[in-house]
């Protein structure tokens, strides 16, 4: 099987799988004062210092949720800003918390448009939280992150980043970049599901969204999934230790999207002018719609998605390329590619061949 879907989810690792076990063995609750609780708290800790590190954070400032979807949740909801001023290419989990407000609208090439970011903030400036992601899930554009953020904080708004699809990929600091607060998921750098990080700069504080207890500082009630953090500070330091081989994933698209628009001449690639993540690569195959193309593929053993849209099971329209300005017809023709670090070339040829035998059935 070749699996090009780590957008969606990355495989896990034997270290980080063992971290997760050892971890589940260790039955302490971290918030106890004996023995068996000081061994889970140490656990935890460590993590959030192996977390801290990815992003250029201090370790007091990491607070462990269940995953990016409610990172995002709380930082947009809990930082005090009644206005949410989002790129149009947004995840759910952000556009979501908002659903009423404008959107600050990307070029054709899916780049937020920065100009139009400070049109919208004279309005309101002082009211408002900017989110804008670093590289976008579906295209893996990567995003104007430091530019928009000076441009809040001229506006005396304040900075969200959405940094999911770029740890690991990109350089990542929170302090360099200027972001107040920024959000990771773990299984999307080959950690556990269910648990993630609402990061926060030094001084920048949130309310809390799930109530209870005392724990993380009091950012987030219940007891702490011992067993998945401990695994997402494993992740953590590979994802930061690996994005120095990502050239190797860079060279893997490069080879695929030559090989892909030199069989099938008609093939668009979305954001091919930009600066995107190296893993990603978001191409149409005119008249032949994405299911079509997810299933072929799938049957030859070969896993990709069709943009992010999919997760409810059904391959809807991707509101990043409507963003883009890409017209209905095309869009349902995009599947995403996203790559790994175990991904090889001849998985690369596979793909060549299953999908440029879809183009020359479709044009027969
Ligand atoms: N933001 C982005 C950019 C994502 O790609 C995802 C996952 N699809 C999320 C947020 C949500 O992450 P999680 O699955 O950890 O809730």
């Amino acid at each position: 099987m070749a699996y090009f879907d780590h957008n969606a989810t990355a495989p896990v690792s034997s270290e980080v799988a063992e971290a997760v076990a050892t971890a589940l063995k260790t039955y302490g609750n971290p918030s106890s004062v004996h023995a068996e609780g000081r061994v889970a708290r140490a656990a935890v800790e460590e993590a959030r210092a192996q977390v801290a590190q990815l992003v250029g954070a201090k370790p007091e400032n990491v607070i462990f949720t269940s995953g990016a979807t409610e990172a995002n949740n709380q930082a947009l909801r809990g930082c005090g800003r009644p206005q949410v001023l989002a790129s149009a290419i947004e995840h759910p989990s952000v556009l979501e918390v908002a659903p009423d407000d404008d959107r600050i609208p990307v070029s054709a090439d899916g780049v937020t448009d920065l100009d139009a970011l400070s049109e919208m903030l004279k309005r309101r400036g002082r009211f408002v939280v900017v989110s804008v992601m670093a590289a976008n899930n579906e295209s893996g554009v990567i995003q104007p992150v430091k530019p928009a953020a000076e441009r809040a904080h001229s506006a005396g708004a304040l900075f969200h980043c959405d940094a999911v699809q770029a740890v690991g990929r990109i350089p990542f600091d929170m302090e360099r970049l200027g972001a107040d607060m920024a959000t990771i998921s773990a299984h999307k750098i080959g950690g556990p599901k269910d648990v993630g990080a609402l990061i926060l700069a030094e001084g920048m504080e949130v309310e809390r969204f799930v109530h209870g207890g005392g724990q993380e500082r009091r950012h987030r009630g219940g007891t702490e999934n011992v067993a998945g953090i401990a695994g997402f500070g494993v992740a953590a330091k590979q994802a930061a230790e690996r994005r120095l081989t990502i050239g190797r994933i860079a060279n893997l698209i490069g080879l695929l999207e030559r090989r892909a628009e030199a069989a099938v001449p008609e093939a668009v690639v979305f954001g091919e002018d930009v600066p995107r993540i190296a893993n990603t690569s978001l191409i149409a195959l005119p008249g032949v719609d994405a299911e079509t193309q997810i299933m072929a593929l799938d049957l030859a053993g070969v896993s990709v998605s069709a943009g992010s849209a999919c997760s409810s099971g059904k391959v809807a329209e991707s509101h990043v390329l409507e963003a883009m300005g890409v017209d209905s017809a095309l869009s349902r023709c995009a599947i995403r590619i996203s790559l790994g670090f175990e991904n090889t070339v001849e998985e690369v040829d596979k793909f060549i061949e299953v999908w440029s035998g879809l183009a020359k059935r479709a044009a027969s």
